[in-house]
């Protein structure tokens, strides 16, 4: 597990010591690895295969539009599956026991057009370590145009967000590699977050990634397509994209049933210990489904990746258990979503409660239990 940071948790670890226990135990008593599973190596196997297959069929055969219009969408789908089973382990070191391994699986995020060494820092250490805390996860920034939390400045017309948030989610992957990774770096910070400027080897591979992705994606079609025919399929994708990645992870976190606890005015702490916090904040979906775990490389497990991030996700459905029966035995608040499409609607409500005045008093007190 990986805790704290400037911002401190509550002291009592008792639910954190005791969950990491069973844990080890389900791994020494099972046999099972942590990393290096076999299921992941055919994954990476099959989710590249299916990029590479997509954009070739794409660039160098598709003639119709019928035909490439599809495959499109198909290579969207394909970078997000990419995202969520290979790189997001790799980027967490969850893949492998090897850094080198892992570092190269973070970098197929490089490859589908978002910088890795930005991600650390965005998703691992600031998303991580503060989730759903106003302020200091910036994942909760939407700009003016999102209200996501109960401690964000209500502006009127956010009132119909929850219907104009969703094609906006859409833009997503399009501001991440066109604009957001490059004006993080020259500013240095993400959010409120100063961030270490990438040198040597890290700057390396940055600027690398970055003209393979430009290549891909614009270089080597433009030699063969017109330059509109080309935009056009590139929207395409990264609409897909963009619109899967904000929903997964929308609706793990800004939805009615986490919390959104706040640190003490007077101490600066959070009330709940990181292990609680980690749970509180963060809601599981869909967890009977496998289909729904393979392709979204167990990001329907999120309580269990915030709580074990550097374990394989394909560890969490067994994981799953242990976590729930340790949240009963401690009191601590397990949500999840039968499926899906129930998280969904879950994160649709929480958009237009979020758009009303006067949400504040309807707030979930942490460590009130709920479950759906
Ligand atoms: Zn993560």
């Amino acid at each position: 597990m990986i805790s704290g940071g400037a911002l401190k948790f509550g002291t009592d670890s008792a639910f954190q010591l005791e969950l990491q226990r069973r844990v080890d135990e389900y791994f020494q008593v099972t046999g099972r690895r942590r990393r290096d599973c076999w299921e992941m190596y055919l994954k990476t196997a099959i989710l590249l295969a299916g990029l590479a297959v997509t954009y070739l069929l794409l660039v160098f055969v598709a003639h119709a539009w019928w035909q490439s219009v599809p495959l499109a969408v198909l290579l969207g789908l394909a970078a997000a599956g990419i995202g969520f089973n290979i790189q997001h382990d790799g980027g967490h070191q969850a893949y492998s026991d090897h850094p080198w391994i892992n570092k190269l699986a973070a970098m197929t995020l490089d490859l589908v057009g978002g910088s890795s060494y930005l991600w650390h820092y965005k998703h691992v250490v600031i998303h991580h370590t503060y989730v759903n805390v106003t302020g200091y996860d910036s994942d909760l920034n939407l700009g003016i145009f999102g209200r996501v939390t109960p401690h964000q400045r209500r502006l009127t017309f956010h009132r119909w967000q929850y219907l104009y948030l969703w094609p906006l989610y859409g833009f997503l992957a399009i501001r991440w590699q066109l604009v957001d990774d490059f004006r993080r770096l020259i500013a240095g910070r993400i959010g409120s977050h100063r961030i270490r400027r990438p040198t040597g080897w890290d700057l390396a591979f940055l600027v690398a990634g970055k003209v393979t992705f430009f290549a891909c994606a614009f270089g080597v079609p433009m030699l063969l397509h017109p330059v509109n025919v080309v935009l056009i399929h590139y929207v395409i994708t990264a609409v897909v994209l963009g619109t899967t990645l904000a929903v997964v992870f929308q609706v793990a976190h800004c939805v009615e049933e986490a919390a959104f606890p706040l640190p003490s005015a007077r101490t600066g702490r959070l009330e709940r210990a990181w292990a609680v916090h980690q749970t509180e904040t963060t809601v599981d979906f869909a967890r009977h489904s496998r289909v729904v775990a393979w392709l979204l490389g167990g990001l329907n497990f999120q309580i269990e990746h915030h709580l074990f991030p550097r374990i394989s996700h394909v560890n969490y459905p067994a994981i799953s258990k242990l976590v729930e029966q340790a949240c009963r035995d401690f009191g601590v608040a397990y949500t999840e979503h039968r499926s899906f499409r129930d998280g969904v609607i879950a994160h649709f409500r929480w958009l237009r409660r979020m758009g009303r005045p006067n949400t504040n008093c309807l707030l979930r007190q942490p460590g009130t239990a709920a479950s759906v």
